[in-house]
């Protein structure tokens, strides 16, 4: 389907995306001032709903506003975008709204601007990818999925003129996460990933995976990681529910896993897989 003809959501209507206009004095045009999430949706089916919208619900009462739809509501306008069985990814926008003139304070009735579109998710990379270490110039809420990614775009990009796929964002000595996934090590068969707080995002895709590999017998440690663990780890991965999960084979120009993707990532991958497969058969929700 063509961009123009794609449908989406829009303040409470469906249209082809060519015609979705948002007002310049739109706070989240002005001061990015909003929320999103992104979605994955395997087989027709979202993964892991609920929580996506509950992280939604977190990040709009971390910048103080009320979720505009509830959870039914939400659901339908997803159903709706989802454009058959291929594997796809809805994104959800929520800014504050319009205002009649710029100013930064908030003002004390406002509607706010609701917007939701799909797409497919793009083929992910099978073998392993490089990675850089960067200097975190990010702000101190990076637990809030906010659309102001000024900071993750340049860090990525920072990545990507070093001849890298994805940034490890690295903030007093501790790897954090990447520009747009979370990050994990593997130490002699125990997989480690930062701990929840406001240096990294809540990552659903970071969850499902401790869950995936407690369930496949390996052990998972909620810890920080430095930057010296992090360049003599046996296996090095990021996660985000549109790459799943992928493997550094190269760090700062060094191999990683001797330049080869790992045996735990490829175990817990399978098993990322087989989730995955049992959601389009209808056999999980
Ligand atoms: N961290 C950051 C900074 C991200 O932008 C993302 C995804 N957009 C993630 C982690 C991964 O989150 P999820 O697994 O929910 O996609």
């Amino acid at each position: 389907m063509s961009l123009s003809s794609q449908l989406v959501y829009l303040n409470g209507e469906f249209m082809p995306q060519d015609q979705a206009r948002i007002p310049v004095l739109d706070r989240g045009f002005l001061f990015g001032d909003g929320v999103y999430e992104v979605i994955p949706v395997y087989g027709g089916r979202p993964l892991r709903l609920a929580e996506h919208l509950r992280r939604l619900e977190r990040s709009l009462s971390a910048i103080h506003m009320a979720s505009p739809l509830s959870d039914e509501a939400w659901s339908q306008i997803i159903d709706r975008l989802i454009d058959g069985p291929e594997d796809q990814q809805i994104y959800i926008q929520v800014t504050r709204g319009v205002q009649p003139k710029r100013d930064h304070a908030i003002p004390a009735t406002i509607t706010p601007t609701v917007y939701a579109m799909g797409s497919r998710i793009a083929p992910i990379p099978t073998g392993g990818i490089k990675a850089v270490t960067v200097t975190d110039i990010r702000w101190d809420r990076c637990d809030i999925k906010a659309i102001t990614l000024l900071a993750n775009v340049l860090l990525r990009q920072e990545a990507i003129s070093r001849g890298a796929a994805e940034a490890v964002i690295v903030r007093d000595g501790l790897a954090l996460e990447g520009a747009a996934s979370n990050l994990f090590i593997v130490q002699k068969q125990t997989i480690i990933t930062p701990p929840k707080g406001d240096t990294i995002l809540p990552g659903i895709t970071r969850d499902l995976v401790l869950e995936i590999a407690q369930a496949a017998g390996f052990e998972t440690v909620e810890r920080t990681i430095s930057l010296p663990e992090l360049r003599s780890a046996d296996e090095i991965w990021f996660t985000s529910s549109t790459r799943e999960i992928l493997s550094v084979t190269e760090l700062d120009g060094l191999p990683v896993s001797g330049g080869e993707t790992g045996p735990v990532w490829r175990s817990v991958l399978a098993a990322y897989q087989d989730y995955k497969r049992r959601l389009r058969e209808g056999s999980i929700s």
